[in-house]
């Protein structure tokens, strides 16, 4: 089988932690070339800018995008232009309505855009859904502490306006719920805490609900220096079910324990080469547009000021 000539745009954390190994493990793949301003990768091409690399670098087939959401549209809108297959990292974009645009731009040229929610590859994810579907649903809660400066020291993009702050790991929350829930669900209520010296919020407490009414409530929290807390809690007519650690457990009687970020990857670089193969795109907006809403309808108040 021939493999998919694939570069990285941004070496930062997650690609050099998640994405390289995660390629080396996937037959169908091989990295190929990586752009990035500062950081090189040893054993291939490295370059500037994506510009740099389109223009001087080896034939490729596709890139993965780990770069700040920010400059992310811009990036992949030039990748689809050159007929390569792009695979987002987490959030899709800095806004929800620039996606529909690369959307067609992929179809157009029948090249893949995969918008990857990494979260929903956790082993607990599938068999909540499973279980879920079977059972009625009473409430749901979220909790998503974890300390910034562990996590994204220096980070300064996740502070700046589209850089999501606390919401970037919120939204891997937000992407297990819109997958395992039978319905779609909708913010309700928010108050989002920004640093009076950045752009983005610390904290939120979020409620949504779905059609049916459905209390669901959220606390993110990027401050938490305690027991880190990636945690969903369904109350169900036949008890609770508790995915923990971001997906990687699943109470209910059974529990596995597993490196969840470990298994996602691998699985989403398999789930990327299916898509090429065929031309087709995995776009799915739900976790954003809710973000989108808690930004639109939350109130604002001001926190103390944060520094790395
Ligand atoms: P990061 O460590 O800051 O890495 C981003 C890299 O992109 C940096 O090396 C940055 O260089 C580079 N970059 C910035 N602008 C660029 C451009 N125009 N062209 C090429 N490279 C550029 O951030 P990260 O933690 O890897 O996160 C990146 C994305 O992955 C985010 O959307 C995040 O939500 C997602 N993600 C992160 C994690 C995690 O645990 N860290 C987990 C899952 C998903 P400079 O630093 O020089 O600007």
């Amino acid at each position: 089988m021939t493999k998919l000539r694939l570069a990285i745009v941004g070496f930062g954390k997650i690609a050099t932690t998640r994405h390289v190994p995660a390629i080396a493990a996937t037959s169908g793949v091989e990295l190929v070339a990586v752009a990035d301003p500062k950081v090189k990768s040893p054993g291939v091409p490295n370059f500037a800018s994506l510009d740099a690399l389109l223009r001087d670098g080896p034939e490729i087939d596709a890139v993965t995008l780990c770069t700040p959401p920010q400059v992310r549209t811009v990036q992949a809108r030039l990748a689809l232009e050159a007929r390569k297959h792009v695979m987002l990292e987490k959030p899709p974009g800095a806004t929800v309505s620039e996606i529909a645009p690369l959307l067609a731009v992929a179809q157009a040229a029948r090249k893949t855009l995969f918008a990857t929610w990494h979260s929903r590859f956790a082993p607990a994810v599938e068999p909540a859904r499973e279980l879920l579907a079977k059972r009625s649903i009473k409430s749901v809660t979220i909790i998503w502490k974890e300390d910034v400066r562990v996590w994204h020291p220096g980070q300064d993009w996740i502070f700046a306006a589209g850089g999501f702050g606390v919401f970037d790991p919120g939204i891997n929350a937000l992407s297990i719920l819109t997958r395992i829930l039978p319905r779609p669900v909708f913010v309700t209520g928010a108050e989002l805490g920004f640093p009076s010296n950045h752009e983005a919020p610390i904290v939120v407490e979020m409620d949504m609900a779905d059609a049916t009414g459905l209390p669901i409530r959220a606390e993110f929290d990027f401050r938490h220096s305690g027991p880190q807390t990636w945690d969903i809690r369904v109350e169900t007519d036949r008890g609770p079910l508790v995915l923990s650690g971001g997906g990687a457990k699943m109470s209910d009687g059974d529990e596995g324990v597993v490196d969840a970020m470990k298994e996602e990857y691998p699985a989403l670089y398999r789930r990327f080469v299916d898509l090429a193969a065929k031309g087709e795109c995995d776009v799915d907006l739900a976790p954003l547009q809710i973000v989108a809403d808690a930004f639109l309808l939350g109130r604002r108040r001001d926190v103390e000021a944060f520094g790395f």
